[in-house]
């Protein structure tokens, strides 16, 4: 009914269920692309407990807002990438030729470009070549020859993109990302840091990024807060994999959420052959509220994060919630903040070692 104004093929899937014979709460809900606002409402409202998602929508995917209230949080959604990322180039590459057929450069395919997903260059060449056009106009080509056109064009891009192959006989380089784990006030910036240092990496902070971007472009509400946290996101998987494919090494910090970041991490790994060493910080929960209050509040913590209004849902989410390792393979550490001086020195030694021993 509504798909005559808008294409939400989740809405339409949901509403042509018989709900009297079919319990959808026991149902999995399969989408190409990640769903939208209106539709991960119309999932939560519906009780819906599973879903599993092939791409990614960095322009307007809702997955987040699963984590947005408690209202939300209390549904218990599992939103799954099914983790293919062919799957998800072919969608994005369609997706991304699609908008231009609309019209060339249409500024829609931005966030996708930002995002660094790939797909997105082989839906401009897509675009630009006007084959899919061709076929779909009426020369009754088979899906056969669509296939093998896509595979024909990505071809090529990959050839552009692949970062350059090291010397034959030279050891494949695999670069360490270092990810600092935890929820927030957890102490992840300062270990994260220290830990840079003291093994010569880079350090890649979200929050750095995101107070730069305060700095020029201005600071507002918590809503203002949360769009610049979008943005800085991206930048730092951008800036991740501008070293990585440098064989640089690189040292990330900011609280990652598994649904959000695991596909996106897992993508640099496949690319860049990298090696994750994950540092858990933890602290009781008691600790971390005390830590994010006074932070939030002391003023010495950059005022456009907003912490302050959002005291109370973050004072439950510390107390309640579950802030673990990441599942994408690689060595994990966990270290107590809480406990007194932290030995900076040995647990550098301990990630020598564990980056010697898996290369
Ligand atoms: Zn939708």
């Amino acid at each position: 009914m509504l798909a005559t104004v808008w294409r939400i093929a989740e809405m339409n899937a949901l509403l042509s269920v018989d709900h009297a014979r079919v319990n959808v709460k026991e149902c999995v809900l399969y989408t190409t692309l990640e769903p939208c606002a209106l539709c991960v409402g119309a999932i939560r409202m519906l009780g819906m407990k599973d879903m599993r998602y092939a791409a990614r929508d960095p322009a307007a995917g809702g997955l987040g807002l699963l984590d947005a209230t408690d209202f939300m949080r209390r549904g218990g959604v599992h939103a799954e990438h099914l983790g293919c990322l062919e799957l998800e180039a072919a969608l994005i590459a369609m997706h991304t030729s699609a908008l231009l057929s609309i019209h060339p450069g249409n500024p829609a395919i931005e966030p996708w470009a930002a995002a660094g997903l790939a797909g997105v260059e082989l839906g401009r060449k897509l675009s630009a070549s006007g084959e899919l056009r061709r076929m779909a106009d009426g020369s009754g080509a088979s899906i056969a020859q669509a296939i093998d056109a896509l595979t024909r064009l990505n071809g090529q891009v990959e050839e552009e993109q692949a970062p350059s192959l090291p010397a034959s006989g030279a050891a494949t380089p695999s670069p360490m990302v270092l990810l600092l784990i935890g929820a927030p006030a957890s102490g992840k910036s300062t270990l994260g840091r220290r830990l840079a240092t003291a093994l010569g990496m880079p350090y890649l902070s979200k929050d750095l990024f995101k107070e730069t971007l305060f700095d020029t472009l201005g600071w507002d509400d918590r809503g203002w807060s949360q769009q610049l946290g979008s943005a800085s996101m991206a930048l730092l998987f951008r800036s991740a994999a501008a070293l990585l494919k440098a064989g640089q090494p690189v040292t990330l910090d900011s609280t990652f959420y598994p649904q959000l970041h695991e596909p996106q991490l897992r993508a640099l790994g496949e690319r860049y052959s990298c090696q994750f060493v994950q540092i858990v910080c933890t602290a009781p929960g008691p600790t971390l509220v005390e830590r994010f209050e006074r932070r939030a509040l002391s003023g010495e913590r950059h005022p456009g994060h907003a912490d302050a209004a959002s005291l109370d849902e973050f004072r439950s989410r510390l107390l309640t919630e579950r802030w673990d390792a990441l599942d994408l393979g690689g060595s994990v550490l966990t270290v107590d903040t809480s406990s007194g001086e932290l030995d900076i020195e040995g647990l550098a030694s301990s990630i020598r070692q564990l980056s010697k021993a898996t290369r």
